[in-house]
């Protein structure tokens, strides 16, 4: 068993290791023989909720083979008819990226951070995407974390060591952080879940006090702000619920990952979510509350833009992305 003394002594010469992308799941590399996904000329769109803009901002794609064991529930002929019957390819799937950048009066608030320096060659655009939209990382003030996956918090900590958003507090859902900062969770997890271990320590085991700052699910976070429980896809998964003169924007984070599959039914369960039970009623309660409220939502995993309005489809939702211009 690790503990934290032996991991921050191992930190360093390690460093080789986080070098070769061994923390991040080998689903967010992309599959040679399966070709490379298209990322947009233009991977960043504005768009106004009430008096505050909310930038999505494309991190990059990964394409991951389509098998047997990404939807957990279903057969793989169900799921690959449902993609056909909305023209997509059925013998792969392409997982897109978004953090979310909110622009409120002199605040500059970013939700999530894509897979930093620890992704595969079509991955870790954000930083490109900020300076295009015309903000640099020391404008950001606060990020936001909806969960500690790689792919969330990877571009908090660059290989160097450097934290990215150097003058930012950094807010992140407590159950969540005690969760996987856990050495005792860490030792009991399978195997395949140590790396994800590892890179949350990496991220945040020396993060300075005064830069960490761990909130209860339900608090507001800033002016508008608030965060909302949602766990199931993790122990702490969060989502952070944006009002300004009567609009609302939902950022749903991982409440689903492609709405092709997961809001269409909410009842399937992505590999990914760590208890599927709880997933699926806090993705049903949620998508009913944004669509009676008419709100509008974004998603980390949705198609670019990754924000627009959800409807109802049969017994799900689908998703209806903004014309947003960038
Ligand atoms: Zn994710």
């Amino acid at each position: 068993m690790l503990t934290r003394r032996h991991f921050l002594g191992a930190s360093l010469a390690t460093t080789a290791a986080y070098a070769a992308g061994s923390f991040v799941p080998a689903w967010a590399q992309n599959a040679p023989n399966l070709g490379t996904p298209t990322l947009p000329a233009v991977g960043f769109r504005r768009m106004k909720v009430g008096d505050v803009e909310v930038i999505s901002l494309l991190d990059g794609v990964a394409r991951r083979p389509l098998g047997e064991e990404f939807v957990k529930n279903a057969p793989l002929s169900e799921v690959r008819a449902l993609l056909a019957s909305q023209n997509l390819p059925t013998e792969y799937i392409d997982i897109p990226f978004t953090p979310f950048l909110v622009v409120a009066g002199n605040r500059r608030i970013l939700m999530d951070t894509g897979l930093g320096e620890f992704g595969g060659p079509t991955t870790g655009k954000l930083l490109e995407q900020l300076r295009a939209a015309g903000f640099q990382p020391a404008d950001i003030d606060t990020v936001l974390i909806t969960h500690y996956h790689g792919d969330h918090i990877g571009g908090l900590r660059n290989k160097a060591g450097e934290y990215v958003f150097a003058k930012a507090k950094v807010m992140v859902p407590a159950p969540e952080h005690a969760f996987w900062m856990d050495d005792a969770k860490m030792a009991a997890a399978p195997e395949g879940m140590k790396g994800a271990f590892n890179n949350v320590r990496r991220v945040f085991a020396q993060m300075p006090n005064d830069m960490l700052v761990k909130f209860e699910p339900g608090t507001e976070l800033a002016p508008g702000i608030r965060s909302v429980a949602a766990f199931g896809h993790t122990p702490g998964h969060t989502l952070f619920d944006l009002k300004s003169a009567n609009q609302n924007f939902v950022y749903v984070g991982d409440l689903t990952n492609v709405p092709a599959l997961f809001a269409r039914n909410p009842d399937w369960a992505v590999t990914f979510d760590m208890d599927a039970e709880a997933a699926r009623k806090v993705r049903r309660e949620t998508f009913q509350r944004i669509v009676a409220g008419n709100a509008m939502v974004g998603g980390f995993h949705f198609p670019f833009p990754a924000m627009g309005r959800m409807a109802v489809s049969g017994t799900g939702y689908a998703f209806e992305p903004v014309n947003a211009s960038a």
